[in-house]
């Protein structure tokens, strides 16, 4: 059949028509070039110097005075905002915010002691105000018995394991209480990626 082929003014090659990619403003709704010479063609947009050069010309104009407000401006917009917070959420980025905290921590080694206090101090309080004075002993040995659960898999297999609540303490809106109910044991790893949500 004359219309299943056609042949590509690049490559200069007659392929069947599913070699081409559609195009509703063709005649016959494929494009000229085969999709292999379509794809090349981006690739030399992309990655060829042509775009270097454009490249090296966005970088330079974003150091700029103006390049450096429009940013800024960018940043604080709703678009931008959401752009960010993606980016945020990206497992790169995580890394690059752990390895400077990191580095903070090892500059400030008594601000950073200060500081987990702090946190471990208000975690225990809310801890103890979240904890029902109803609670009967058996509720409480319960309790008790989960942390000792936790030390126990850490030890068994050499995975850092912790007690964490189902619903957060400090979470926002409904607050989980300190109660045999809302305990699980999960790994330390599994417990941060909670935290991270
Ligand atoms: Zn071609």
């Amino acid at each position: 059949m004359e219309t299943s082929s056609k042949t590509c003014f690049k490559c200069g090659m007659r392929k069947v028509l599913f070699e081409f990619y559609r195009h509703a403003g063709m005649a016959d709704g494929y494009l000229n070039k085969c999709k292999e010479c379509a794809k090349a063609d981006v690739r030399e947009r992309y990655y060829g110097p042509a775009n270097a050069t454009i490249k090296s010309y966005d970088a330079a104009r974003a150091k700029t005075e103006k390049g450096k407000e429009r940013r800024k401006n960018y940043a604080q917009s709703p678009n931008g905002k959401e752009v960010m917070a993606r980016y945020r959420r990206t497992p790169a980025c995580r890394k690059v915010v752990a390895k400077a905290v990191r580095a903070w921590q090892r500059r400030h080694p008594e601000a950073w002691r200060a500081a987990r206090a702090a946190a471990q101090s208000i975690r225990r309080a809310s801890q103890l105000s979240a904890t029902p004075d109803w609670l009967t002993p058996e509720q409480r040995r319960e309790m008790k018995a989960f942390y000792s659960e936790a030390a126990e898999r850490t030890r068994k297999t050499g995975v850092p394991h912790e007690v964490d609540h189902i619903v957060p303490l400090q979470g926002k809106g409904v607050r989980g209480l300190h109660v045999p109910w809302n305990l699980q044991v999960i790994t330390a790893k599994d417990n941060l990626k909670k935290g991270n949500k």
